[in-house]
């Protein structure tokens, strides 16, 4: 069942345990000499109602790190805590089943709550209300634009009931302005349900527009290289000079790591 925004906000202030935490996480896919080692001893924790965005170059690590939170593999070495709590995942590609409405693609996450008939349809449309699709609940995915269908897919994670959301590059295929409107949607939501998010990206903008902090990992393997608070007001603007000077930043912190492993 849908956590009540109250209980939400009370769990915003349960103390100072983090809603996830990796302890010394190392990852190293295959065996022995062959082994290909992907994160190396990171270390990281996510407040609750805490967005942290999480930077680097293609193939540092990236998706490694959140499905091994999501709990999809495990790591080699360190720990990993998210205290039990429910952890929806979004990927570049929304992964909607085609031959559904929109409203029954976001039921599935409700059945297998166990929420039957009239209700989970009433939930799936206060869902799809909640990211702007009101009305759309029986097009077909294929009916609807690439943006519209990340939306979808943000109204099934949040039909999951998480209180923690993981995003993989989630608006990498998106054209700059649908992007940008996606973003002032996820940080209202965000907001409003208390949300603790790990977003990936290689998008240095997109990170300062979002994150409380950015996460910069270094390359091959994927170590923690430097973390960034980023204390500007909210709501942003992707294209204001703070963030922008802010993104400069870490871009020449970036390039340093990408020179260093020699690409
Ligand atoms: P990113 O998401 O940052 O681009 P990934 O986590 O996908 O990086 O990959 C990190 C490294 O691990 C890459 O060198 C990639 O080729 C390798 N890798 C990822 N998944 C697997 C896997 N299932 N088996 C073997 N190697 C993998
Ligand atoms: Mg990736």
């Amino acid at each position: 069942m849908t956590t009540p925004l109250t209980e939400r906000a009370a769990g915003r202030t349960e103390g100072d345990r983090p809603a996830i935490r990796l302890d010394g996480v190392s990852k190293t896919y295959g065996q022995g000499r062959n082994g290909l080692p992907a994160l190396d001893n990171v270390s990281l924790s996510v407040r609750p109602g805490e967005f942290v965005s999480l930077l680097g170059a293609s193939g540092c690590g990236k998706s490694t790190l959140l499905s091994l939170v999501a709990g999809l593999d495990r790591p080699t070495a360190g720990r990993i805590d998210t205290q039990g709590r429910k952890i929806a995942m979004m990927f570049q590609e929304p992964a909607l089943f085609p031959w559904l409405t929109v409203s029954a693609n976001v039921e599935m996450a409700l059945r297998v709550q166990g929420v039957a008939g009239k209700e989970r349809r009433d939930r799936a449309a206060e869902f799809l209300e909640i990211v702007h699709l009101g009305g759309f609940g029986a097009k077909r995915p294929h009916e609807l634009s690439g943006g519209m269908r990340q939306r979808v897919s943000l109204a099934r994670a949040l039909a999951q009931d998480a209180d923690v959301l993981l995003m993989d590059e989630p608006f990498g295929a998106l054209d700059a302005m649908t992007r940008d409107l996606l973003h002032d949607e996820l940080e209202r939501i965000w907001q409003k349900r208390g949300l603790s998010v790990l977003f990936v990206t290689h998008n240095v903008r997109e990170a300062v527009r979002l994150g409380d902090r950015v996460v910069l990992l270094s390359s091959r393997p994927g170590r923690v290289a430097e973390e960034f608070p980023v204390g500007i007001d909210r709501p942003r603007v992707i294209d204001s000079p703070r963030v922008a000077t802010l993104a400069a930043a870490i871009t020449d912190r970036l390039r340093q790591e990408v020179l260093r492993h020699g690409r």
